[in-house]
């Protein structure tokens, strides 16, 4: 398998590579990237979440030129995607001098066009806002030598397949034209037949896995809580040995700082380290040291200790395959294992395809709550105390404290006091609420959401229900009212699934429309 460092990259873009803790490329990235640098068009095809931005993002920032023209134009169908793919490159160009731009509208114009006007290599942007400068003449294509359509399923979908030609033919024919997306319907094969140069194909397929037999449960939490989340799962277990599964080194070191913050009996396991820091790693947690592993799908390849008894992909999985390899690492020789997935709303879609993929039955599981977590630790408490109590240790130096302190306080007092200095720092700080969607007009103990669908698309209660439960991953007892009218809908749902089912469907479509979801305004109000 090829590793970074067989690519034709420079060394500031490795450094880079480096920096952003990728450790080997993904498979897309692996077949894509030297097609590119050689100039060919390309046509990729790969699911969600492989890393397809890296794939053209990597050769594109490597071809950049001290030209002082847009060389690169990148089209992806909204806002947030525009930002994010800006962002990767920013990433990317850490130590090369590309002035990149995310374009899209929503932002005032204003201010791109003085951006623009400062030189810009790359371009990155939604087709409406980028054909709007293109007319006021704030953006000129003609220097472009590599267009990329990313997510190009998508941006058909929403109806660009005209701005999207009108801006290909604002390039010149000299281009380069890479397209990305994770589905290849028609309209797209047309699409690139006439716009792309003898263009090659990569598919990644999703080869068949097979999930071993052990339990399997996923966790819906959210990415800025994500850390208090693992928290509180790690401590409703009874774990002998977990390894906990980051995308990257950076995430690697992270985590396992912030665990050990928390005073968890944690080390990091990632390709940086040198063999004998890894070795060592790897010795403290098969005499069981340390209890957590945290580490990368590359650092954990080939890992066999034997008690493992819980994996937890704090990150989830890249694709299906590497899914199967982590939780393999559990219930080894035949004992009990379980594999815990995170999983953010946005991640949804790829936890269905990791199911079904590798045939497993994922459950979902809830997060345990403050008052759960502290439950269970009371319990431990009291055991560990019990077993001191009933035990025969020599316990005479903390004896003689207790004895000069009962004369002057009371010795349920004492017994918390020590308690507190013992387990303290074992107790998981409070959370804050993750959304607070105030007055909605719903029953009690429900938030009404407003979507953006409704009769107009035939979408009746149950199509409703089931779209919702598939897509946000609830039962369909969360969900209460539903009102449907001609262009829209009121649906509640239960309070704890709300944040949740909000940012899944924020970020989905139904019926091929893209759902546009709001807390609703109270009925009296309304009228
Ligand atoms: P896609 O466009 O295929 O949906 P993205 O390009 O958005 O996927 O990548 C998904 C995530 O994986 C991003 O957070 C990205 O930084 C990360 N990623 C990409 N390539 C690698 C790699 N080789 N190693 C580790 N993480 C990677
Ligand atoms: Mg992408």
């Amino acid at each position: 398998m090829a590793g970074f460092s067989d690519f034709a990259l420079h060394k500031t873009i490795q450094q880079a590579i480096h920096d952003m803790g990728f450790e080997e490329p993904s498979p897309i990235q692996e077949q894509c990237i030297p097609k590119i640098l050689e100039g060919v068009d390309l046509v990729g095809q790969a699911q969600t979440g492989t890393g397809k931005t890296a794939a053209f993002g990597l050769p594109l920032i490597e071809k950049v030129t001290g030209q002082n023209a847009v060389q690169a134009i990148v089209l992806t169908p909204t806002r947030e995607l525009a930002i994010q793919v800006s962002g990767e490159l920013m990433k990317i160009a850490k130590y090369k001098r590309v002035r990149t731009l995310p374009i899209y509208g929503g932002q005032s114009i204003g201010h791109q066009i003085r951006a623009l006007k400062q030189g810009v290599h790359v371009v990155i942007g939604t087709p409406g806002r980028v054909l709007d400068h293109l007319r006021r003449k704030t953006l000129r294509l003609d220097q472009v030598r590599m267009l990329v359509l990313d997510e190009a399923d998508e941006m058909l979908d929403m109806g660009f397949q005209e701005d999207i030609e009108s801006i290909i033919k604002e390039t010149s024919s000299e281009r380069q034209t890479l397209l990305f997306s994770a589905t290849m319907p028609q309209e797209i094969l047309r699409l690139s037949r006439k716009y792309m140069n003898a263009p090659e194909t990569v598919a990644i397929s999703r080869k068949e896995v097979t999930a071993p037999t052990i339990e399997q449960v996923y966790y819906k939490v959210f990415e800025r809580s994500k850390l208090e989340s693992l928290c509180r799962i790690l401590d409703s277990e009874e774990i002998d040995l977990g390894i906990v599964f980051c995308r990257t080194k950076r995430g690697v070191d992270e985590l396992t700082e912030a665990l050990q913050e928390r005073g968890y009996m944690a080390n990091g396991l990632h390709g940086d380290l040198s063999q004998a820091q890894r070795d060592k790693v790897m010795q403290s947690f098969r005499d069981a040291t340390i209890e957590l592993l945290v580490a990368t799908d590359v650092a954990a390849r080939g890992i066999d200790v034997g008690n493992v008894s819980h994996v937890v992909n704090y990150d989830i999985p890249q694709d299906p395959e590497s899914y199967v390899h982590r939780i393999g690492r559990t219930g080894r020789a035949g004992r009990k294992g379980i594999a815990m997935t995170l999983i953010t709303p946005r991640e949804m879609k790829q936890l269905r395809t990791i199911e079904k993929i590798s045939k497993s039955a994922i459950e979902s599981r809830t997060v345990p709550s403050i008052e759960e977590v502290m439950e269970r630790q009371q319990t431990i408490w009291r055991e560990q105390l019990i077993a001191l109590v009933e035990g025969d240790s020599d316990m005479t130096p903390f004896m003689e404290v207790v004895r000069q302190l009962k004369e002057e306080y009371p010795l349920e007092k004492i017994s918390a006091a020590a308690l507190s200095i013992a387990f303290s720092s074992s107790i998981s700080p409070g959370e804050e609420e993750v959304y607070d969607f105030g007055e909605t007009g719903a029953s009690n103990g429900m938030v009404r959401f407003f979507i953006n669908i409704g009769r107009s698309v035939e979408i009746k209660p149950p199509d409703l229900i089931k779209e919702i439960t598939e897509l946000v991953g609830i039962s369909g007892k969360s969900i209460g009212r539903i009102d449907i009218f001609e262009n829209f809908s009121f649906v509640e749902v239960a309070k704890e699934s709300a944040p949740f089912v909000y940012e899944a469907l924020r970020h989905s479509r139904m019926k091929g429309k893209r759902i546009n979801i709001e807390p609703a305004k109270p009925r009296a109000k309304r009228q």
